[in-house]
């Protein structure tokens, strides 16, 4: 699939002066996630929609929500709204937070088998009483769409149909927006966590690129990144990349969300990148927000649609 959707604006908003190198001030591509995930949810709706008239059959998420977590219940909110959006079903279950760990199991156990649901999310953090890990190594690997189980995670780096992580497949998919073909360049991941570095690093080598991961205890990261056609920065430390690290024309891809206090005692979100100065030098930017974010839960929902198909062995024509 080819995205073409990122607008042109300028990282400077001054006119450079007669002495500056202007070879360097050329504006990046301001990839817009928010388009982008626009365009993933309205090809997922095409086939759901292809779907119901060919099998009569509409695909359902499971969403588990243990708690009050605040953040967390936004999240769920979201997840079912744009899960509806696209026509499949959005099935709820809302949990107080003195649930059992056996309670939840058994709540995990009955959706495995229950052939309505085709994808399973259980959204984090859990309780502290409860084993987070035990929990999502009991959802069935086909329907585990948030993509952790053990058995995806070995698939997805042998090279075998897997259901991968959504951020690292959202980013993937930006990067591709930009130049559909990744196959050789020097991706550089800074970061190794098992939800964002590492799973990037397999979807990465199944696009052909040479990948290199960097993390907290890589030295002179800063020419390790220098190096990089692809920058992916998942490090979560604001601005943590600087725009002297990027090689000129390199696509930089920001997975960081970083809230910083800002004067007036308001928050403000900032990425992993100096966004201004690396925009300044690369050929292409996601910003933050507006970039990775909006690509995760179209993820979610590409991976539910994925689930199924296999789950169900239907053809997706549309
Ligand atoms: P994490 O804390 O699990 O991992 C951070 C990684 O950065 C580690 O592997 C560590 O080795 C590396 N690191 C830390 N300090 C470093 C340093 N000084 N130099 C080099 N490497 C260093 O974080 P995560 O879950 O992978 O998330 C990373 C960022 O991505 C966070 O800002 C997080 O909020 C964001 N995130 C965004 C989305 C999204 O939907 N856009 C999803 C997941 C995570």
């Amino acid at each position: 699939m080819i995205f073409g959707w990122f607008g042109r604006k300028s990282a400077h908003k001054e006119k450079p002066t007669a002495k500056e190198d202007t070879s360097s001030m050329a504006n990046a591509r301001i990839i817009d996630g928010k388009a982008v995930a626009a365009q993933v949810r309205a090809d997922i709706a095409a086939k759901v929609a292809a779907l119901k008239s060919a099998n009569g059959f509409t695909p359902g998420l499971a969403v588990v929500l243990v708690g009050e977590d605040p953040a967390s219940k936004v999240y769920v909110r979201n997840k079912g709204a744009q899960t509806k959006e696209v026509g499949m079903n959005s099935i709820e279950h809302k949990l107080p937070a003195e649930t059992s760990e056996a309670d939840i199991l058994a709540l995990v156990d009955s959706l495995n088998k229950d052939p309505a649901i085709n994808g399973i999310l259980v959204q984090l953090p859990l309780p502290k009483h409860v084993d987070a890990e035990k929990v999502l190594n009991a959802i069935d690997p086909g329907k585990d769409v948030d993509g952790f189980h053990p058995v995806n995670v070995g698939r997805l780096w042998i090279g075998e149909a897997a259901l991968a992580p959504c951020t690292p497949t959202g980013s993937v998919i930006l990067a591709k927006s930009v130049q559909e073909n990744l196959s050789g360049m020097n991706a550089v991941i800074i970061g190794r966590s098992n939800i964002v570095g590492k799973p990037m690093a397999a979807l990465l080598l199944r696009e052909n690129c040479t990948v290199t991961i960097a993390h907290s205890r890589t030295k002179d990261i800063a020419s390790v990144v220098r190096g990089a056609d692809l920058v992916i920065a998942a490090v979560g430390i604001a601005e943590f990349v600087k725009g002297d690290w990027i090689k000129p024309g390199a696509i930089v891809i920001d997975v960081g969300i970083n809230r910083v206090e800002v004067p007036g005692g308001k928050a403000k979100l900032k990425g992993d990148v100096a966004y201004d100065e690396a925009a300044a030098i690369a050929s292409a930017i996601t910003p933050v927000p507006g970039g990775v974010g909006p690509m995760t839960i179209a993820c979610l929902l590409k991976n539910t649609l994925q689930a199924a198909q296999m789950q169900h062995r239907l053809a997706i024509t549309a």
